[in-house]
């Protein structure tokens, strides 16, 4: 049967049309149209041509055949999108919530053509006898322009376009006419954009030191062997590494990929933020060159197509870049490395809310690929996985330049304020800061500041204002109300601790600025580099704090989480946590981890060198688990107890969390719409709200939650779709207003 029908998703901005229309496939087109094909198609009363993604391709007509219109032609500037791309975006449509069209936009992150950058050169044509003559007769007939370029040519052979034009100050008709006379030939030639800079000399020494391979240890060699082992014979499971700060996960991953090429497979290296880009692109740029490329969001619309070309074409076998880069068109896919999977910034926080695990492992099963994940602290839904046998787990436990694990200290900040320091340092960091300044050595200073969120703590005893249904820290709002974000719990304002009695029962404030203050009181002495969100505010201030420090150019740098990560400073034996237990009570289930792992990662960053290092832990909640496992390195112990919370509260990993965000310009509206969603799904699901958001509201729309747990993934899904249903009946019955609904499964934080 001759497949003459397409169904066509339409690409416009009003996403309420998430459905496709069937149109006629004309005699011309035969051939030319398949899955994924970009088409122009004849739309609404007018028939205005609008743009289209061909998702299928059929012999029967839905509706009488007369009334079909047909498809007006292959867009000529469009991409098409794969098969695979409709099939992936169907996949992300149906698992985390969304329209197809902004799921197809997620997964085709370049859709337009693009025109490539020409490179222009002459090159000179007669022999170099015949050029010197006619240069003599132009410079007799004072022809002064041909001479220029006539001279250049014969010294040189071959000049770029922009050195003629510029340099030489010879205009393109004299050029043109030159061509004409077939004296020289104008060439050109099509470059890409690289987005890889490089910079030669400061860079020079670093690449050596980067790009020389090293002998694999016994523990690397055996992992890389048996992943890529399993490959061979077909076996596809997920892999975790699980490896402490420095045991040389990296150069695993090099490995694996470097393999993976000699098969003629291509690799994609997951990062969590672009910041992290450029020192893991020089250690890629040094083993694989111009094979490795780099795609992210900063890279123009033009550097992104030529990228996208590149990869398809198998021009490149690496692509380095954050969650986005999934989306790479490989030929031959054989890899994806998530590395530091733990991190937050692998879940999208716009519609779909997909998370790079999951939708890797879903491209890797397209592709016959297999995914490694790798972490000095894995998330507890990778480990929860490897422990269950889902995963391979593969163990990394010795750091490879030899540097031992720090000594740790835990500092109780109660005490502190019992023996009467107020200040913002204890009496042992002090101490110790004072020694590194006199001993030359650097020091890390770490305020933990994650997603602060307005809960409650007592000075004197460290005890936290809970929800007593949720076990999440309360928000203080106006007025000194406390409420609960997941159940909407409410609690009087409080002016006496209930387990102590003392009145310093209070929010928590101090910023790195004050900090800094203290430290210029404290060591005027000292030279304090600071590093958060205000001072990398320009593009480059990240690389420049960082080279500076790493520099020696200064004692102490003082951060918030972005000082924790991947760098490494020989020169550091000392790091401080200022505040340990503040992100501790973030209103969201997944603190205690966070904490954990900031923690843990902070930690890592001492005694990285020859010198043994020393770790600082301030905090008024010095029992706690998070806490004491981070004091310990021990990931396994922690892994333990936040599980046993987990699980007794079904919060992921040990079931699953769907969270529907209802958002509307008007409160009672979307009051009323969050109860409505919430009642019909309390008939087949357990249901926790609705509840106001824990940013009730944002540019005055007004935001309400409603959070379903089930163990079954799937149970989640059909509860999305019953919400689906429910809306599209009430927007076909005209009871819509402007409130709209987003999902997000197992989120990463509160709303
Ligand atoms: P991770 O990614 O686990 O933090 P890296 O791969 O960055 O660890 O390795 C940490 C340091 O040890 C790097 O400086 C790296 O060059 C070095 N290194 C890693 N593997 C080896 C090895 N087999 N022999 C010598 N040095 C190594
Ligand atoms: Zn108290
Ligand atoms: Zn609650």
């Amino acid at each position: 049967m001759e497949e003459r029908f397409a169904d066509i998703i339409v690409d416009i901005s009003h996403e309420k049309l998430d459905r496709t229309f069937q149109y006629i496939i004309p005699e011309g087109l035969e051939g030319k149209i398949k899955i994924g094909s970009c088409v122009n198609i004849p739309f609404g009363k007018g028939n205005r041509l609008r743009k289209g993604y061909v998702t299928g391709i059929g012999s029967k007509a839905k509706y009488a055949p007369e009334k079909l219109k047909g498809i007006a032609g292959v867009e000529e500037n469009g991409i098409d999108a794969e098969a695979g791309c409709i099939a992936l975006a169907a996949w992300m449509r149906e698992q985390y919530g969304s329209t197809m069209i902004t799921a197809l936009k997620t997964v085709l992150p370049v859709r337009r053509k693009i025109k490539g950058i020409e490179k222009k050169s002459c090159k000179l044509l007669i022999p170099v006898q015949e050029a010197r003559l006619l240069l003599e007769k132009c410079t007799n007939k004072k022809q002064t322009a041909r001479a220029r370029l006539l001279a250049e040519l014969i010294r040189m052979g071959e000049l770029p376009m922009p050195l003629i034009t510029g340099k030489l100050h010879v205009s393109a008709q004299t050029v043109k006419s030159l061509e004409k006379q077939g004296v020289l030939a104008v060439l050109s030639e099509n470059s890409y954009r690289n987005p890889v800079k490089i910079s030669k000399k400061t860079d020079d020494a670093r690449m050596e030191s980067y790009g020389a391979k090293k002998a694999l240890s016994h523990g690397q060699q055996e992992i890389a062997s048996r992943i890529l082992e399993d490959f061979d014979y077909g076996k596809r499971d997920t892999c975790l590494i699980h490896g402490i700060t420095g045991s040389g996960k990296t150069e695993v991953y090099l490995a694996i990929i470097e393999e993976m090429v000699k098969r003629g497979r291509q690799a994609i290296f997951l990062i969590p933020e672009i910041a992290l880009t450029y020192q893991t692109l020089l250690r890629f740029y040094a083993r694989f060159g111009d094979r490795v490329s780099v795609m992210n969001s900063t890279l123009s619309q033009g550097e992104k197509y030529d990228q996208w070309e590149r990869a398809k074409k198998g021009e490149i076998d690496v692509m380095i870049g954050p969650r986005s880069a999934l989306f790479t068109p490989f030929p031959r896919l054989g890899a994806i490395i998530i590395d530091e999977e733990h991190e937050n910034t692998y879940k999208s926080e716009s519609m779909p809310k997909y998370h790079a695990r999951e939708t890797a492992e879903k491209i890797a099963s397209m592709h016959q690929a297999v995914v490694v994940l790798g972490s000095a602290t894995p998330s507890l839904e990778a480990y929860y996985r490897a422990k269950s046998g889902q995963y391979r787990l593969y163990e990394l436990q010795k750091r490879q330049g030899g540097g031992e694990l720090p000594a740790v200290y835990t500092v109780d900040l109660r005490e502190e304020l019992k023996q009467g320091n107020r200040s913002i340092f204890s009496r042992k960091l002090h101490g110790l800061l004072k020694d590194r300044l006199e001993k030359k050595e650097q020091s890390i200073l770490f305020l933990n500041r994650r997603g602060y969120a307005g809960f409650v703590s007592c000075r004197a005893c460290g005890h936290v204002m809970k929800c007593p249904h949720c076990d999440v820290s309360l928000s203080e709002h106006m007025g000194g109300k406390l409420v609960c974000h997941y159940c909407g719990y409410e609690h009087p304002a409080v002016k006496n601790c209930p387990e102590c009695g003392s009145k310093y029962i209070l929010g928590f404030r101090a910023g790195t600025q004050q900090i800094e203050e203290a430290l210029h009181k404290e060591f005027p002495e000292a030279r304090v580099l600071r590093m958060d969100a205000d001072s990398t505010r320009t593009k480059d201030s990240y690389e420049e704090i960082l080279n500076a420090f790493a520099n020696e150019e200064a004692d102490i740098l003082l951060g918030t989480q972005m000082i924790v990560k991947g760098h490494d400073f020989p020169n550091v034996t000392l790091v401080g946590i200022l505040a340990a237990d503040l992100s501790l009570h973030i209103n969201d289930y997944r603190a205690g981890e966070r904490t954990f792992q900031l923690l843990t990662q902070a930690a890592g960053r001492a005694g990285r060198g020859r010198r043994a290092g020393e770790v600082v832990i301030q905090t008024y909640d010095p029992e706690h688990y998070s806490i004491v496992h981070a004091a310990s390195q021990d990931y396994k112990g922690f892994y333990e107890e936040e599980m046993m919370y987990r699980e007794m509260l079904l919060y992921p990993p040990a079931a699953h969390m769907l969270a529907v965000l209802v958002a509307s310009p008007k409160e009672e509206e979307g009051s009323k719409l969050a109860k409505e969603i919430g009642i019909l799904l309390k008939g087949n699901w357990p249901v926790i709200g609705p509840a106001p958001a824990s940013v009730g509201k944002i540019q005055d729309i007004y935001r309400f939650m409603i959070y379903v747990k089930h163990k079954d993934y799937g149970q989640l899904i059909e509860a999305k779709n019953a919400v689906e249903s429910f809306l599209d009946e009430r927007e076909e019955t005209g009871r819509a207003g402007k409130e709209a609904v987003q999902f997000d499964f197992d989120p990463m934080g509160a709303y």
